[in-house]
């Protein structure tokens, strides 16, 4: 068997050029091409997973189904190559750090000075090939967090540098980097570009790719100074000019045939063109909706919009696929103290409570459960969302007074979300939650049975806190039906209210699980029932 062949992605100039989206967009095309690809990411902060980081900080934290708390760009790469990754595919200083320790630890290093050089970087390359060992992978694209020149990314440049050394016929460094326009002299500056290229050289790494991003065409003469100076072939200079939505970037660099570039580097064949029409076609669809709705986005991290990148962008495949434009209104769930919901959602057509942690923002989210089953809008709740809309029908249909959740009130008297038995002994935040895949049953009948056209999925978690069971009759007496349970422990996954148009609450995410290629049912069956009540 053939070993798999490297793709390092390295970043210049500034943060957030987009190496993510850059990265699925070449997996997209060398999919299509036949390559069986994956995509990883090696972030170099100290945390040993997102998992404890504030959406503020870097987002949304994405989980896979093996329940690895993961980078944003996960999402990004599962939903452009349609397929699964896994805790391999996101490594963080932390990690190395933590797995070099444990090693040192138990003696395996027998006796020797730990250090970062060799340590450290074994450790590095070591996880940087697990996938590529697999056998499962022809090309394992590599996205190396923060930018060249940051103390915090050496000790990756310089296993990219060895990896390369080791295997030359295998690899290929793709470097994405900012050409600036300054406007008062109406010019691009290739200067920046000359600088990060020279630091990554000085560090023995030699990019054969410059992926540039700009705001405006890059002629011929600024290609091939580029080339010239930072020692790359003409036809790798490729532009990355800015771009309406994350989905034309698979088109446009296959107009820049970076996908050729690359398989040339690596000694694969690159003959013929990648074919990218069924992407086309959802681009197409997606620009081109006959209907609109209007959904508020209900959450209390809405300034900083990557904290729902899944929701967002699950709303965008369900676009296309419905010829049907989503406007979300991202709603502050803390305003909602302040200006009344009607205020905030009569002119909605559906509303969305978001996922969360805590008690912040919490009477807003219920304001917005009630306007939306009091007023017959289609309604979804996702993880603390499902848990509000639980809430919510305790407290203004079972008059259970004072209910809630016991994250927000562990006095609680009727606390209709608890934490799980074994959660409350676990004092440690990370990577303690309930995580990833699991099974979930669903009762014939109801609209989840409808939707996912199955008796039984499976869907990922990352909560905590569960539906009290104690209280299920009430409920169901009430009209607040559980239609989704999970087989093994008989928790509640899924409620309903069969008397409204639509409104489900779902205890998972399933916004992690929606691709390009498979948007999720329970989105598009949401935005259709929106569509039908905005009828
Ligand atoms: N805070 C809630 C829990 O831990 C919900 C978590 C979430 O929305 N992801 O159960």
């Amino acid at each position: 068997m053939a070993s798999a062949k490297y793709v390092f992605v390295t970043g210049g100039v500034t943060s957030s050029l987009g190496k993510g989206i850059i990265s699925a967009s070449l997996a997209t095309l060398l999919q299509s091409r036949g390559y069986r690809v994956t995509i990883q990411k090696f972030d170099p902060y100290l945390n040993v997973d997102p998992g404890t980081l504030n959406p503020y900080e870097h987002g949304e934290c994405f989980v896979t189904d093996d329940g690895a708390e993961t980078d944003l760009d996960l999402g990004h790469y599962e939903r452009f190559m349609n397929h699964s990754t896994s805790q391999a595919n996101n490594v963080t200083t932390g990690r190395v750090y933590q797995s070099v320790i444990e090693k040192e630890r138990r003696g395996d290093f027998l006796g020797k000075t730990v250090q970062v050089i060799p340590h450290i970087t074994n450790e590095i390359k070591e996880r940087m090939q697990i996938l590529g060992n697999s056998g499962d992978y022809d090309v394992v694209i590599t996205e190396l967090g923060g930018t060249v020149g940051d103390i915090e990314s050496l000790p990756y440049v310089e296993s990219v540098r060895q990896v390369c050394w080791e295997r030359p016929e295998d690899c290929a460094v793709v470097h994405l980097t900012l050409i600036p326009y300054l406007s008062a002299a109406g010019e691009l500056k290739t200067k920046p570009t000359q600088h990060s290229v020279k630091a990554l050289q000085e560090s023995g790494v030699f990019p054969d790719v410059l992926v540039c991003r700009t705001e405006h065409e890059i002629n011929d003469g600024i290609r091939r100074k580029l080339a010239l100076f930072c020692n790359v072939q003409t036809d790798a200079v490729i532009q990355s000019i800015d771009a309406a939505t994350i989905y034309d970037v698979p088109k446009l660099m296959k107009e820049e045939q970076l996908d050729k570039v690359v398989l040339k580097k690596l000694g694969l064949s690159y003959s013929g063109e990648a074919d990218i029409t069924s992407w086309e076609e959802f681009v197409y669809n997606l620009n081109n909706p006959k209907n609109t709705v209007d959904i508020a986005l209900v959450g209390k991290y809405v300034e900083l919009k990557d904290s729902y990148k899944s929701i967002s962008e699950s709303f965008i495949h369900t676009s296309s696929v419905s010829r049907c434009k989503v406007n979300l209104h991202w709603i502050h769930s803390e305003k909602l103290d302040d200006i009344s919901a009607e205020e905030a959602l009569k002119n909605m057509d559906g509303v969305l409570v978001a996922p969360g942690f805590g008690p912040r923002g919490i009477d807003g989210k219920l304001y917005a459960v009630r306007y939306a089953r009091e007023n017959n809008i289609p309604f979804l709740g996702i993880c603390l969302g499902m848990q509000a809309s639980v809430i919510e029908y305790a407290r203004n249909v079972l008059n259970f007074e004072g209910a809630h959740s016991a994250e927000m009130d562990p006095e609680s008297a009727y606390p209709v979300i608890d934490i799980m038995e074994e959660q409350k002994k676990i004092t440690n935040m990370g990577g303690t939650m309930r995580l990833g895949s699991c099974a979930c049953e669903l009762k014939k009948g109801s609209i989840a049975h409808a939707v996912y056209g199955a008796d039984k999925i499976d869907e990922r978690h990352r909560h905590r806190y569960e539906f009290n069971s104690k209280y299920l009759a009430d409920y169901e007496a009430a009209g607040m039906k559980a239609t989704g349970i999970n087989p093994e422990t008989g928790l509640v996954e899924i409620i309903e209210i069969p008397s409204h148009p639509w409104f489900v609450g779902v205890q998972f995410h399933p916004e992690y699980k929606s691709t390009v290629a498979n948007p999720h049912p329970l989105f598009v069956s949401f935005v259709k029932a929106v569509l039908k009540n905005k009828a």
